[in-house]
């Protein structure tokens, strides 16, 4: 009776659900895997000269600055660089543009878990395909008839990467369908999949300033891609809104790519810092994958991550866990700085010595 007529005409859907934010600072934050260090000194500067007066104009809608970097960057032409307000709004516009057919998209059971949300919201059928025991894709399981194809390298939230030979096995089987690449993770070890672009036209790579390039607040994201690709995916944006990145952005996202060297450095920490907390990890009863980005996956051998999760959190250190499917047990911890592992080793030492004993 109550019931509107109106409600069945709404477009329902349930949000993807992000790490939290906490409102205090004083946390060991080692949930979203934001990056411990902050952006190039190049970006402290371009913010320290920008004139606060340029904000009545509108933004540059092909931003300009940023693209011409990325260009010489990866060393593809700026027709083959598509950029967004983060990869979720790239990765957005990616499957409204793509993935436009009756069959189902492709994706692993365990991954990002906003590629099912963006799949609901658009109305686009879908598939999940099992990684196997040791969360690794089983290539077999793509080459069956599809509406196009998805997964980050390395996988998320496991670490896992899979080899440039499985990606491409992967592309050269779907010739009639457009297979993106996330590439959220690839500087901390991966080995990027932007080459294959130059061979296949149906290859949509994707990246992101919040990881690697210690960015997440002025949300950037690119693709690189066949100009074709690129030239679909401009005309949907445009379609929708042309204004999306704001000039700031658009100016600091140009200076971090031009420091190449302070980007390699941070990397490098960031990967010294996971191998060891890695084997201290391992020393305390933990297992995990062999993580190739800025997080590890892990579970304990005898005490829940559920029970973790929550002593760590009544710690004030944060790390992210999921009630779902075959990743129940497991915890994701970001790198941070080694002054912040030091800080959760205490704690989970403390944590698993008194489990059971309480
Ligand atoms: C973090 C992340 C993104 C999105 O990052 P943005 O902040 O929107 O650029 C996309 N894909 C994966 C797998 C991620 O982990």
């Amino acid at each position: 009776m109550d019931e509107r007529l109106w409600e069945g005409n709404v477009r329902k859907v349930v949000p993807y659900t992000p790490g939290e934010q906490p409102k205090v600072l004083d946390v060991v934050k080692l949930n979203t895997n934001e990056n411990p260090y902050p952006p190039s000194p190049l970006v402290k500067k371009a913010l320290e000269e920008y004139d606060y007066n340029r904000m009545r104009l509108y933004p540059d809608t092909n931003s300009t600055v940023l693209v011409d970097a990325l260009a010489e960057k990866y060393g593809v032409s700026t027709s083959e660089i598509f950029v967004g307000v983060g990869s979720d709004d790239v990765i957005s516009m990616a499957f409204l543009t793509f993935f436009n057919s009756d069959k189902p998209i492709f994706f692993p059971d365990v991954t990002y878990s906003f590629y099912d949300v963006w799949a609901d919201v658009y109305k686009i059928p879908y598939e999940k395909q099992p990684l196997d025991d040791n969360y690794r894709i089983v290539p077999e399981d793509y080459k069956k008839k599809n509406g196009g194809i998805i997964f980050p390298n390395p996988n998320a939230p496991t670490g896992v990467l899979e080899s440039l030979e499985t990606i491409e096995d992967i592309i050269k089987a779907n010739p009639d369908v457009i297979v993106m690449i996330d590439e959220a993770y690839v500087d901390f070890g991966g080995e990027s999949c932007i080459p294959l672009t130059k061979k296949y036209d149906n290859l949509l790579v994707i990246q992101t300033f919040s990881k690697s390039r210690s960015m997440a607040g002025m949300r950037i994201g690119y693709a690189i891609g066949n100009e074709k690709l690129i030239k679909y995916l401009n005309d949907v944006k445009f379609s929708i809104n042309s204004y999306t990145m704001n000039p700031l952005s658009q100016i600091c996202g140009a200076m971090a790519v031009k420091d190449d060297e302070y980007f390699m450095e941070c990397n490098r920490k960031i990967i010294a810092t996971r191998e060891k907390t890695m084997e201290r990890l391992e020393k305390l009863g933990f297992i995990f994958t062999d993580s190739k980005s800025n997080f590890i996956f892990a579970e304990h051998k005898t005490v829940d991550a559920d029970h973790i999760f929550n002593e760590l959190k009544n710690r004030r250190i944060f790390v992210r866990h999921w009630n779902a499917p075959r990743i129940s047990n497991r915890l994701r911890i970001t790198v941070g700085t080694d002054g912040e592992m030091d800080i959760l080793i205490t704690a989970l030492d403390e944590i698993i010595g008194n489990y059971g004993k309480e």
